[in-house]
């Protein structure tokens, strides 16, 4: 039988521990707090935002809300940035994507104060994870170890396949998945959209994390047997579809399911764990500024 991924399952256990080290930063007076950040049209940042302040209250991390106009120049959220940098009950920064057209998200993320990027955008950090020096793992890519590693599955020495290299999934996921040590030590192939013969590639997974954003892109017959299979992707079924409204991922889940040891449903999968990482930086980041040792979960 086919194993589903509950990453919902997951991520309460590491909520209830949050909960408990957030009760002990409070108790010495420190009261973790996360500016969430956005400037944007876009609707799903907005069920982003929401979601991310939702779980945050579950722990007893305090947020702010920067919901800012995406009509005003970029430098009206370099500003902010900057103000929140400053802001020593502030200890950790989100900057919601997708930003207003307009506005680089690089040049957003060269803004945060590194020791505050909590989704670790910043070039310094994404530096660090390449160098092996990490302070923040970034939150989906940490979310897809803790999820392999709650069901006792170790990539170490499997043929991984990773399709899209984004800066803030796919690549940092081939990285955390080929580094040394623990829930690394795969041997890793990063996919994307230049990738000629996908199939053949995926083919090759032991472990396959997909990654494009393209519903559907991987189905049964791209797989082998015993495969596991990480479904990042979250696509919106199109309005006129029989499923109008739906979310999917990337992997067609009923085909992919024959031939998987192990996959995570969509949603449920990757979702849940990447909020819960990303709260899981921001205490780590209360802990860091106050001096205050906390253990995490
Ligand atoms: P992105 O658009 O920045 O990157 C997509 C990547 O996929 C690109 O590198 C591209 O080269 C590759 N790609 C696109 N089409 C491809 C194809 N046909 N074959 C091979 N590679 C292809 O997206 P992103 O920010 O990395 O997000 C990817 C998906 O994951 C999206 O659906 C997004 O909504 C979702 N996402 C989920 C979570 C979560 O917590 N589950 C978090 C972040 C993003």
């Amino acid at each position: 039988a086919t194993t589903l991924l509950d990453g919902n399952a997951v991520a309460d256990r590491i909520r209830d521990g949050l909960e408990s080290s957030v009760g002990t930063l409070r108790e010495v007076g420190v009261t973790p707090t996360l500016a969430l950040v956005s400037m944007t049209e876009s609707g799903a940042a907005r069920t982003y935002v929401s979601m991310k302040q939702q779980a945050c209250d579950a722990v007893g991390i305090e947020t702010e809300i920067h919901e800012l106009d995406p009509d005003k120049p970029a430098a009206t959220l370099f500003d902010r940035l900057a103000d929140l940098n400053d802001d020593p009950g502030v200890h950790g920064v989100s900057v919601q994507s997708p930003l207003a057209e307009h506005v680089d998200p690089r040049a957003a993320a060269r803004r945060i104060a590194p020791r505050k990027d909590v989704e670790a955008t910043h070039p310094e950090n994404l530096g660090r994870l390449q160098a092996g020096t990490l302070r923040y793992k970034p939150p989906t890519p940490a979310g897809i170890q803790r999820l392999l590693d709650a069901y006792g599955i170790d990539p170490a020495g499997k043929r991984a396949v990773v399709i899209g290299r984004s800066e803030t999934v796919g690549r940092p996921t081939a990285t955390l998945l080929s580094g040394r040590g623990p829930g690394g030590d795969a041997t890793t192939t990063l996919c994307h959209s230049r990738t000629e013969d996908l199939a053949a590639v995926t083919r090759s997974a032991e472990l396959l994390v997909a990654a494009a954003g393209q519903p559907g892109l991987v189905d049964g017959g791209m797989l082998s047997e015993g495969v596991v299979v990480v479904d990042v992707g979250i696509n919106r079924v199109d309005a006129g579809d029989a499923a109008a409204g739906q979310v999917v991922g990337d992997v067609d889940f009923e085909s992919a399911r024959g031939k998987a040891a192990a996959i995570t449903p969509v949603p449920g999968g990757v979702g849940p764990l990447t909020v819960e990482m990303l709260l899981y930086n921001a205490v780590d980041a209360a802990g860091r500024h106050s001096g205050v040792g906390v253990d995490l979960p």
